[in-house]
């Protein structure tokens, strides 16, 4: 059943599990979202779009792709330090299919409820299936994780196991969906693509604990890490054998190209950020458990990204085979 714009937004977007549970806001319904901050806040922002056959497969499980589509955007917050506060979407459908508005609203406030952030507002027009969510995230005044803080001598660290995304696009180009994936691998894999866990409270941590410099890895490591150097007017080693690959890619792929993906792949959404050497990096245990830190090389004075072992110059491109 086809419904009308307004029975629409009602039915899948102001519903009890997506509403701020901030009671200053005002939300949807009105022409603007008002939302206010304490004095010592900023508002931290963000907006990614994701078009349909460019950013996600065609025919895509709704549900799944609600949850991709706010988790790359909380990782953008993560990245920053920030505090999810609320979001904005921007919906684009070909139709009103409330089938599939009903799954895709589920997986939003799946994700939504984890990480307590409220849909505020929106626009839903017609057209090519498009998703654009804006978020809005705290941060204390004056503090940020920027990209442009990292020193010579600071160590280089990133979350979770990287390449899996990339490693899972084949079949999700095929259009599997992890729940009849082939394999188990394949399954675990499929996973990681289509829901990326944004690493919100260890980026907070790290904020609140002195990192030096910080962001989500979304095109792949060495490129994004080329962006911390670039800010930061600084260089690095990296060891290559020390960057975090999951059995389950090895196993699919092969050492040789499952490191290749971990160099290069994009769509991972984990953190990289740089640590002060004076100091030793203690992460409390509930961020340990949840979050997989690895050490993958050390901030130089001198710019360009080398191999540690080696010392040959490390770019994305020279580093893809194929
Ligand atoms: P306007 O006429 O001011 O542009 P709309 O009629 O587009 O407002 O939207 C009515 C209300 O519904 C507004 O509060 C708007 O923020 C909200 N809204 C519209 N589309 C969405 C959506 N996809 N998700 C969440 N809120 C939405
Ligand atoms: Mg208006």
């Amino acid at each position: 059943m086809a419904l009308g714009e307004f029975d629409l937004i009602r039915s899948f977007f102001d519903r009890p599990g997506l509403r701020s549970h901030f009671s200053d806001v005002v939300g949807i319904g009105d022409d603007c979202a008002i939302i206010s901050l304490p004095n010592d806040q900023q508002l931290a922002q963000s907006l990614d779009t994701l078009v349909e056959g460019v950013h996600f497969p065609e025919d895509c499980d709704p549900h799944l792709l609600g949850c991709r589509a706010l988790a790359v955007n909380l990782s953008d917050l993560a990245a920053m330090g920030a505090t999810p506060h609320s979001f904005t979407l921007g919906l684009t459908l070909p139709e009103s299919n409330s089938v599939w508005l009903q799954s895709f609203s589920d997986g939003l406030t799946e994700l939504a409820t984890t990480h307590q952030i409220g849909l505020i507002g929106g626009d839903t027009t017609r057209g090519p299936l498009t998703i654009s969510i804006q978020v809005q995230g705290t941060l204390p005044k004056g503090k940020a994780l920027r990209r442009n803080g990292a020193k010579a001598g600071d160590l280089i660290y990133v979350s979770g196991y990287l390449g899996e995304a990339a490693g899972a696009l084949p079949a999700v180009l095929r259009g599997e969906k992890p729940e009849n994936a082939s394999t188990s691998e394949e399954q675990y894999l499929l996973q990681r693509y289509y829901r990326p866990s944004p690493r919100v409270s260890l980026g907070q941590w790290l904020l609140e604990n002195g990192a030096s410099a910080a962001l989500d890895i979304s095109d792949g490591l060495l490129g994004d890490l080329g962006h911390i150097l670039k800010a930061s007017q600084v260089g690095a080693e990296l060891n290559i054998s020390s960057v975090p690959v999951s059995s389950e890619l090895e196993s699919l792929l092969g050492v040789e190209k499952a490191r290749e993906l971990a160099l290069t792949g994009g769509d991972d959404y984990e953190l990289c950020f740089t640590w002060p050497e004076q100091k030793k990096l203690q992460l409390p245990d509930s961020l340990l458990a949840d979050n997989h830190v690895t050490c993958v090389g050390r901030i130089t004075p001198s710019p360009g990204l080398v191999d540690a072992e080696t010392g040959q110059p490390l770019s994305p491109q020279a580093y893809q085979h194929f």
